[in-house]
C-alpha cells in the first residue's frame, strides 16, 4: 500500500482508521503453505489477531481453517462460513459449560488441564475425540507477556505429566487424536520450533490415536528493517523433514497443523491518524495524533516497536519526533522517531497494525473506536463503520430514566 493510496484512504473514510491490505494476507498464507516443502500443512489462523468477518472469510477461501480461543470467537467462526470441524477451541480457564457448547456446535476441542480433561473424560469419554495441549516448559517468546511455554506459564498440560494424563484417558477410553502446543509469539529461533517437536513427537509415544500435531505458532515478523524475523523457510524445511521422520516411526501419517496469526495479518494493516497538534517542549517535539493505546495498546502494553512514516510528506525532510496519543496516561507510539516534517493535519501511518491492533481496542476516555477499510482486488472498502457515541453508552442503563426506578418513586 503506496502512500498515496493511504492517503486517497484517509481522505475518503476519515482518520483514524484500520487499513488492511488482502493481497498481503494472501501472500503470507502461500508463503508458510510453501515453506513445509513435500510436507503438507494445515493452517488455523489464530482469529484473535484480527476478527473481521471480511478476513476471515479470505482466509476460508484460502484453505484455512480456524483457532478460536473464546466461544464468542468460535461462533464468529460459524457465522463466516467455517465448518465446525476446520475450527479448533483452544480454551483456557474457561468455564466447563463453555467446553459443552463448544462440542455440541461440534469444533475440535484443545485440552489444556488435568482436571479437565478428567471432567471431559466423565462427560463424554469415548463419544468426543479430543486433542492435548502440552506444554513442553521451552522458554520462548518476545515479551513475558506473550512467552506462555515455561515452567510458571498457565497454559498447557505439562510434558512431565504423560503418565497421568495416560492414567486418565484409559480410564475414561478417550479418544486423543491430536497433540498440541503453542510456546508464545515472537520467536526468532527455529531450534525453539524443533526442541518442541522433538518433545511432542515423544510425547506422542503415549497416543496411539493420533491424527494429527498442531505445533501452534510464534512466527515474528519484521517490525523494522534489520530486525530479527522467523526464518519460516528454514523451519518450515527442518520441521517438514523431522515430521516426515516422525510419522514413519509411529507408523501413520499424521497431519501438520500450524496456528499463525501475526504472521498472517500484522504486515497487511496500518493505522492511519492525523496530526492534531506539534507541540515544542523543552526536551523534544510531540506529535499528538487523533489515536491512542485504546485504539493500538501493543506499544504500551508490549513496548512493541512500530513503524512510523508521514504518508502526508512522504519525500519530505526528516526530522526526529515523539508520536503520542491522547489517551490521559501515558501514551506513546514512539520516541525519537526521524519523520518527515509534519505539520498540523497530516496523516501519519503506523505500520505492522493489522494483528493485535484493533482487535485489543478500546473505548478507554470513552473514545470511539476506527473504523476498518479492506483493499480488496485493489479497491478500498468500508468493513466496519466508525463507532459513534450511541455505541459507547449502547448498553447503560440511566436509573434515572428506567421504569424500575420510577415504580420505587
Ligand atoms: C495467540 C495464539 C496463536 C497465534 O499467535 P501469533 O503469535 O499471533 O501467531 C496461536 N495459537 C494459540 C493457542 C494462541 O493463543
Amino acid at each position: 500500500m503506496n502512500s498515496r493510496l493511504l492517503e486517497s484512504v484517509a481522505g475518503e473514510f476519515g482518520t483514524p482508521v484500520y487499513v488492511y491490505d488482502e493481497t498481503k494476507i494472501i501472500s503470507q498464507y502461500n508463503r508458510l503453505k510453501k515453506a513445509f516443502g513435500p510436507q503438507e500443512v494445515k493452517l488455523h489462523y489464530a482469529m484473535k489477531a484480527l476478527s473481521n468477518i471480511n478476513v476471515l472469510k479470505t482466509l476460508k477461501e484460502q484453505g484455512a481453517g480456524l483457532d478460536a480461543v473464546s466461544i464468542e470467537e468460535v461462533l464468529l467462526g460459524l457465522r463466516a462460513g467455517f465448518e465446525a470441524n476446520e475450527i479448533m477451541y483452544t480454551p483456557n480457564g474457561v468455564a466447563f459449560s463453555e467446553i459443552e457448547e463448544a462440542v455440541a456446535l461440534g469444533v475440535m476441542i484443545n485440552i489444556d488441564n488435568l482436571s479437565v480433561l478428567e471432567h471431559f473424560g466423565m462427560v463424554y469419554g469415548a463419544s468426543v475425540p479430543v486433542c492435548i495441549r502440552i506444554n513442553p516448559h521451552i522458554l520462548a517468546g518476545g515479551h513475558a507477556n506473550i512467552s506462555v511455554g515455561h515452567i510458571d506459564s498457565k497454559f498447557g498440560i505439562s510434558i512431565h505429566q504423560l503418565r497421568h494424563i495416560q492414567r486418565i484417558v484409559e480410564h475414561y477410553k478417550l479418544h486423543i487424536i491430536g497433540l498440541h502446543m503453542h510456546t508464545g509469539s515472537d520467536i526468532v529461533d527455529a531450534d525453539v520450533f524443533l526442541q518442541g517437536a522433538d518433545l511432542l513427537y515423544h510425547a506422542a509415544g503415549y497416543f496411539p490415536e493420533l491424527q494429527f500435531m498442531d505445533f501452534g505458532s510464534g512466527f515474528k515478523v519484521a517490525y523494522q528493517e534489520g530486525d530479527f524475523v522467523t526464518p519460516i523457510e528454514e523451519i518450515g524445511t527442518k520441521i517438514g523433514e523431522s515430521f516426515q521422520h516422525f510419522c514413519k516411526e509411529y507408523g501413520r501419517e499424521l497431519e501438520l497443523w500450524f496456528e499463525p496469526g501475526k504472521f498472517l495479518v500484522s504486515e497487511s494493516g496500518v493505522l492511519l491518524v492525523s496530526v492534531n497538534v506539534v507541540k515544542q517542549t523543552t526536551s523534544t517535539v510531540f506529535l499528538g495524533v487523533n489515536s491512542g493505546q485504546n485504539h493500538l495498546i501493543r506499544p504500551m502494553f508490549y513496548n512493541a516497536y512500530h513503524r512510523i512514516e508521514n504518508i502526508s510528506n512522504p519525500e519530505g525532510q526528516k526530522k526526529l519526533y515523539s508520536v503520542v496519543g491522547y489517551i490521559c496516561e501515558t501514551d506513546t507510539f514512539g520516541y525519537d522517531r526521524p519523520i518527515s516534517e509534519a505539520k498540523v493535519g497530516d496523516v501519519l501511518g503506523i505500520y505492522n497494525a493489522g494483528a493485535y491492533g484493533f482487535s485489543m481496542s478500546n473505548q478507554y476516555n470513552s473514545r470511539l473506536r476506527p473504523a476498518e477499510v479492506y483493499i480488496k482486488d485493489g479497491v478500498p472498502q468500508l468493513i466496519r463503520k466508525r463507532e459513534t457515541l450511541e455505541d459507547v453508552i449502547r448498553n447503560e442503563i440511566d436509573l434515572s430514566k428506567s421504569a424500575s426506578y420510577a415504580t420505587y418513586e
